[in-house]
């Protein structure tokens, strides 16, 4: 029924990650077996190997932002053969009946997805276990094919950091004539921010760090503001046609709301452990809306990566080995990584059990 495998992950919340055994289930008809050559790490891995949101099942075993190589596949499988590059996200499978799934919308399925890492694992009983493993088993449906023209450990972010920034600039038709701010120059707002560029907006970089001003600009921005200098913010005021919010923790959300235009809007990605206070003035003053938007569906992921093949668009990675994943934690806090760390998963392999 299921195999032994490495894996890396957490027995509680103030424990550090370590080396331990997961089962992964042996192929159904419809499966993919995927043998993970990067995993990328999202702050959100971060925020639920900390119990951050309050619903982690120890151990944990974060990492959804995987790419590797497909090494078997089942017996109905029609959309992958043994050897094809392939991607896994944040979702593995989702109720496909309810009218977000029927709409390819799988990330907001109203039964509630099937996520990557934390989540009940209908197969093996206990939760599902994510990317810092040797190899993860997929339903096809919720696997995507990786562009073969990009360094593939680059592109490992794209599959959280890169559909979570990509849908929403879509959504709020960000484009040509449009004024777009990414806030929080991280994993998910470096590619906001590249993404953004390619659709062919005026990029506003906000960001706490003076350190990442030639970054931003480099990555594509237009401007950059530094949002501690009360000034910049001032002059920046009602201008902006859409923000896109990637802070990873908490910040004055009201002073972000007054970059934005009438009828604006400002989105959050970025999820703080505790609520965002908003002053009702902040939306009433020019009609603005407060929204959210959580990654995207299969398709609309699928299109990402094509759209990033073609415009030759990858994450800006430091490649690390698997035991220094405590150490990437740390640097994340301090927002010390330009901009995502990537596990080069053969480190795992190379360990000793
Ligand atoms: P990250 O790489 O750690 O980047 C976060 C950035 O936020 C930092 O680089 C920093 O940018 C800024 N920041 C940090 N502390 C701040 C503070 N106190 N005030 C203002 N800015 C601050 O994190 P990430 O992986 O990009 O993830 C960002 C957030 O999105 C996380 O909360 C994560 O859980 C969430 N997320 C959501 C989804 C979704 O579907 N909605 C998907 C993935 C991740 P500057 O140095 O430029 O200021
Ligand atoms: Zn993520
Ligand atoms: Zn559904």
């Amino acid at each position: 029924m299921s195999t032994t495998i490495k894996a890396f992950g957490t027995e509680a919340s103030d424990a550090p990650l370590k080396q331990l055994p997961i089962e992964r289930r042996n192929l159904t008809p419809h499966d993919v077996q995927i043998e993970i050559l990067y995993c990328g790490v999202c702050h959100s891995d971060l925020h639920q190997a900390r119990g951050e949101w309050h619903n982690t099942v120890y151990p944990c075993v974060p990492g959804h932002e995987i790419v590797g190589r497909i090494t078997a596949v089942g017996d109905h499988v029609t959309k992958f053969k043994v050897g094809d590059l392939a991607g896994v996200g944040c979702m593995v499978d989702s109720c496909r009946e309810c009218e977000s799934c029927k709409e390819g919308l799988e990330q907001y399925c109203e039964n509630g997805i099937e996520g990557t890492y934390n989540s009940p694992d209908k197969y093996l009983g206990g939760v599902t276990y994510g990317g810092y493993s040797e190899k993860v088993v997929v339903d096809e449906n919720y696997v995507l094919h990786v562009p073969e023209n990009l360094d593939l450990a680059a592109v490992a972010p794209l599959l959280c950091a890169g559909i979570t920034t990509y849908s929403p600039l879509r959504h709020w038709n960000v484009g040509p004539g449009k004024k777009v701010g990414i806030a929080g120059i991280g994993g998910l707002g470096h590619m906001g921010v590249k993404l953004a560029k390619a659709m062919g907006a005026h990029v506003v970089v906000i960001t706490t760090s003076p350190s990442k001003i030639e970054d931003a600009k480099r990555l594509g921005a237009d401007e950059v503001i530094i949002s501690k200098d009360p000034e910049q913010m001032q002059k920046h005021r009602g201008t902006l046609d859409f923000l896109l919010d990637c802070i990873s923790a908490e910040h004055d959300i009201n002073t972000y709301i007054s970059l934005v235009k009438r009828d604006g809007a400002l989105a959050l990605v970025g999820a703080p452990e505790n609520p965002v206070p908003i002053a009702a003035f902040s939306l009433i003053m020019g009609r603005k809306s407060f929204a959210g938007s959580a990654i995207g569906g299969i398709a609309e992921t699928q299109e990402m990566l094509d759209f990033c093949g073609q415009h030759n668009i990858t994450s800006d990675i430091e490649l690390i080995n698997i035991d220094y994943i405590n150490e990437a934690y740390e640097r994340l806090l301090k927002g010390d990584v330009k901009y995502r760390f990537v596990i080069d998963m053969a480190s795992l392999k190379n360990l000793i059990i």
